[in-house]
């Protein structure tokens, strides 16, 4: 089936068309730069930007395809989790076009969405499988037997997200927004990972195996800055950001291969904005090459909130005979994992 996929749950407009497992058109529009003097996305500015760039996202998304609206044989929708004025932009906009082409529509879960769309560039997802799951507002593993049906939560974090962190920690250093992909290339450009012992949150014998904590990170990465800074010391950027890095990413593939490890799953996926850190990439492959588990990883446009993720589950569901959403269906801020469809 040819499937319509629309995503607004956070800052990116995104329309994607997919043929089953086969990427057509991948267009994203996204408003970062219009929150970027804020260091976090403003959701009334999300909306707006949503607003004015749904329709011609969609033509671009057609053109690139090389089809028409008729061609469509099914819409799909994040319909949550993510911000509720966002959600409701896309909302509105699939249930127009799935009810104007006469079409079923799918209201799905955003984080299934993102673990789904490694299929358009990997292949079908073999079940079970492993997925972490990390980006400016998500940290979570997931196991998942089936994408379509079957999506369990094994932990989360329990405060900051991962990028949430990255983000954080480069407005500290005085770097960009948002703050990943600086952080990825001051680390690069000469950072020592070992510069600076940085804690690993939740890492004891008596914490939860499976769930995150970054904010102690963050606070500690702040305290050590400011502590240089008082003492009139240059701050060592490159080092710092390398050093954090590395305690972010240690926790992610530790916990990510002991899951894999107690269920007995031998594929990890990772996905969400943070696995385009190239630093998460190479350790989680090394961690996973040592104990036998095969890593997929999207590459990074795919990881970053998208509609073809969206129009990669619908094709799933649609696949696997899932019945469609209700027309009615609300866009829901808190949808819950266990939920893969509205
Ligand atoms: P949601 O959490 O709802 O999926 P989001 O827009 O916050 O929404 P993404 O677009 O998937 O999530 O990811 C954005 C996050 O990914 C930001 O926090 C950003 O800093 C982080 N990120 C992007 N590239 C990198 C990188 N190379 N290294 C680390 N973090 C990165
Ligand atoms: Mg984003
Ligand atoms: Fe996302």
């Amino acid at each position: 089936p040819i499937v319509l996929g629309f995503e607004t749950s956070c800052d990116e407009t995104g329309v994607g068309i997919v043929r089953g497992t086969e990427l057509l058109a991948d267009a994203v529009a996204t408003s970062v730069n219009e929150h970027a003097r804020f260091g976090g996305v403003v959701p009334e500015v999300a909306s707006r930007a949503h607003l004015e760039a749904m329709v011609p996202t969609v033509h671009r998304a057609l053109e690139t395809a090389g089809l028409k609206l008729g061609d469509i044989d099914a819409v799909a929708v994040t319909a949550g989790p993510g911000l509720a004025g966002a959600l409701l932009v896309g909302v509105a906009a699939a249930k127009a076009y799935a009810l104007a082409l006469g079409k079923p529509i799918f209201g799905v879960n955003h984080l299934a969405a993102h673990v789904c769309v490694d299929q358009l560039e990997h292949g079908k997802l073999p079940q079970p499988a492993m997925a972490l799951l990390v980006s400016g507002g998500h940290s979570s593993l997931l196991l998942v037997p089936d994408v379509a049906t079957d999506v369990r939560p094994l932990g989360g974090t329990i405060d900051d997200a991962a990028g949430e962190a990255f983000d954080k920690v480069a407005r500290v250093l005085g770097l960009g927004f948002p703050g990943g992909p600086h952080i990825d290339r001051a680390a690069r450009e000469g950072g020592d990972p070992d510069a600076i012992a940085f804690p690993r949150g939740l890492t004891g014998p008596r914490d939860a195996p499976f769930d995150f904590s970054f904010s102690g990170l963050k606070t500690a990465v702040a305290r050590w800055v400011e502590a240089k800074q008082r003492a009139g010391e240059p701050v060592p950027v490159a080092d710092v950001a390398a050093s954090f890095q590395e305690a972010v990413v240690d926790v992610l593939t530790r916990k990510a291969l002991r899951a894999c490890k107690e269920n007995g799953v031998d594929h990890l996926l990772i996905g969400g904005g943070v696995a385009a850190n190239s630093r998460l990439r190479t350790m989680a492959v090394e961690r996973a090459e040592a104990v036998g588990v095969r890593v997929r990883v999207p590459r990074p446009g795919l990881c970053t909130d998208n509609g073809a993720m969206v129009a990669a589950l619908g094709a799933e569901l649609v696949a696997a005979g899932v019945e469609p959403s209700r027309l009615d269906l609300p866009a829901d801020s808190s949808m819950l994992i266990t939920d893969v469809t509205a």
